[in-house]
């Protein structure tokens, strides 16, 4: 049996279900999450949503957002709806420590059934039953996918359509980076068919800003960028103090790296935060130029060839100072 009918078998075996999926929430993470669960909601499975932590400002419109239970301001809730389900779907990352250190011991400990979804590379080894395809834009990409092969695309509808758009809207930067594929405009022209006003979804998501949030990233551009323009590298930095200042919300700084990279001549773009006391880091990069192993190497991250994160305990200075250093490493060599 393959993979997508597999998990249908679980979903029809499932009393409990419960959907999870990584720490920062975003678009894909977000859509897939709630795309699911309108779906599940509708076959009439009973079914609830944990994450990590809860979600930033510019995704509170999106149609059922108010079930998600988050580990960070919700925690004995969490813990008991991860203890009682029998099936566990994990969308949108590849190995248990992407749900944050608290989250993942339960989720680990658990004895419910798991399955991923998810397109990130090198998938860790803890689901029964797995869809991992790394050339898929978006988790979303995969969720619609995983519906259409099953053959129950009729249940999809403007609410659950609205979600998947949403996830992969935003991991494809509005339908431009390299893994977007003719499918993924099929599921786009799909969703619009069955009722998703696409264009309410890219409104809400990107003409939401708080003048703070424009202001900040203002300032990280005008008074923050470095280029490196011999090796085509562009980055800023933030502090805790700097956020402060501009009244940082989470999500205010969401895209801001993409910005860097639209700088003509750069290749590789990164955003460094300062938040509670780490360092989180943003890579991205185009072209002949690929982020992930840096972020793997140095960074105690991962991710995307083109699109990855990472974290740091170090300072801030100290953090990009170290960036500085060992970013040679990982471009191509003329
Ligand atoms: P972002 O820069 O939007 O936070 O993350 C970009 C991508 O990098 C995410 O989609 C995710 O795949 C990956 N990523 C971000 N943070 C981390 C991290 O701390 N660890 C790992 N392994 N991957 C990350
Ligand atoms: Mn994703």
């Amino acid at each position: 049996m393959d993979s997508s009918q597999k998990i249908k078998e679980f979903v029809d075996q499932a009393q409990s279900i419960v959907i999870t999926s990584h720490k920062s929430p975003d678009g894909d993470s977000i859509g897939s999450s709630l795309g699911l669960y309108h779906i599940l909601k509708k076959w009439g499975k009973q079914v609830q949503v944990v994450h990590p932590d809860p979600a930033p400002e510019f995704l509170h419109w999106v149609p059922g957002q108010e079930v998600i239970v988050d580990f960070e301001t919700k925690a004995e809730q969490a813990v008991s709806i991860l203890q009682t389900a029998d099936l566990i779907f994990c969308l949108d990352y590849n190995e248990p420590s992407r749900v944050g250190d608290v989250m993942q011991e339960y989720l680990v400990a658990s004895n419910a059934g798991k399955v991923m979804i998810d397109h990130h590379l090198h998938p860790a080894d803890f689901c029964q039953a797995v869809i991992s395809e790394t050339s898929a834009c978006s988790t979303c990409e995969l969720v619609y996918k995983w519906i259409e092969d099953i053959d129950r695309l009729e249940d999809l509808d403007e609410t659950s359509g609205a979600c998947i758009y949403l996830g992969i809207m935003t991991d494809t930067g509005s339908f431009r980076f390299p893994s977007v594929s003719a499918y993924t405009h099929e599921i786009a022209a799909d969703l619009i068919r069955r009722g998703v006003k696409h264009y309410l979804v890219h409104e809400a998501v990107y003409d939401t800003n708080t003048v703070d949030r424009i202001k900040l990233r203002g300032y990280a551009l005008s008074e923050k960028l470095v280029c490196l323009n011999d090796i085509h590298v562009a980055y800023a930095s933030l502090s805790e103090e700097e956020l402060k200042k501009y009244n940082y919300q989470k999500g205010d700084t969401e895209g801001l790296v993409n910005q860097i990279l639209g700088i003509q001549g750069i290749k590789m773009a990164v955003l460094f935060v300062e938040k509670d006391g780490k360092v989180k880091i943003s890579f991205r990069a185009k072209g002949d130029y690929f982020v992930n192993e840096l972020a793997k190497t140095h960074f105690d991250g991962g991710g995307h060839a083109y699109a990855s994160g990472g974290v740091s305990t170090e300072s801030l200075e100290k953090t990009v100072g170290k960036f500085v250093t060992f970013v040679k490493d990982f471009i191509p060599k003329a």
